[in-house]
């Protein structure tokens, strides 16, 4: 159950309205060590709870270590496409429902103005596709400074779609990072392990 998975009351009844009643095997596996603060390397098809296996770790580390003064966002998740991008945001609002929590997207496709909006709510879980994340930070309109989640979702999508340079720019801008998760279909070709291997420190390698 997830109250067994020492997460806030306010995170247990959001996934209770979402209908969710117990764990799937990926989120048994993935939540008690990101919790503890390990980076992840998880092996997760789409279908299996991946997007919460890394969104309620994420959400309890904001609510256990509340920023003491205002800032840019503290968890960001790169997906490679925009309606994935939506997806994962859909799923942030719904789990962040009871907190103070907030969360903002940004995705090719989408004029700047409303990025605008966007990146000046400061928002704590971003959600984003690399290429126009990237062109925000080279305008300065979005600083990684206070970032300390890297979450990338759907990695081998991510290579496959030629997003790796622009992937470990982001990265490297992201620096001060506390913590990476990669969560990719497939471990196996394609370069996914190196790339986990230039991105993540001692990852625990989990399979759903
Ligand atoms: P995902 O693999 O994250 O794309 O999730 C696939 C579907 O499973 C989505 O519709 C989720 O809302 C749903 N889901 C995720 N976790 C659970 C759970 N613990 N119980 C029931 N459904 C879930």
């Amino acid at each position: 159950m997830f109250d067994q998975l020492d997460l806030d009351d306010e995170l247990c009844k959001a996934v209770a309205d979402m209908g969710y009643e117990s764990p799937t095997s990926i989120q048994t596996l993935v939540i008690p060590h990101a919790m503890d603060g390990k980076d992840i390397l998880a092996e997760a098809p789409t279908g299996t709870g991946k997007t919460a296996a890394f969104l309620l770790p994420a959400c309890q580390f904001l609510l256990d270590y509340p920023r003491r003064e205002p800032g840019s966002s503290r968890v960001l998740v790169l997906v490679p496409t925009r309606e994935l991008a939506n997806q994962v945001f859909e799923q942030a609002k719904a789990i962040t429902k009871y907190t103070h929590l907030t969360c903002g997207v940004i995705t090719g496709g989408i004029n700047y103005g409303t990025d605008r909006e966007t990146l000046d709510g400061h928002c704590d879980i971003l959600v984003a596709t690399p290429g126009r994340l990237f062109e925000h930070i080279e305008q300065e309109s979005f600083d990684c400074r206070d970032i300390e989640s890297l979450i990338l979702d759907e990695a081998d999508r991510m290579l496959d779609m030629g997003f790796s340079s622009i992937v470990h720019q982001i990265a490297g801008e992201a620096r001060w990072r506390k913590q990476s998760m990669l969560f990719s279909a497939t471990l196996e070709g394609r370069g996914v392990r190196q790339f986990a291997e230039e991105l993540l420190k001692e990852p625990e390698t989990i399979s759903a």
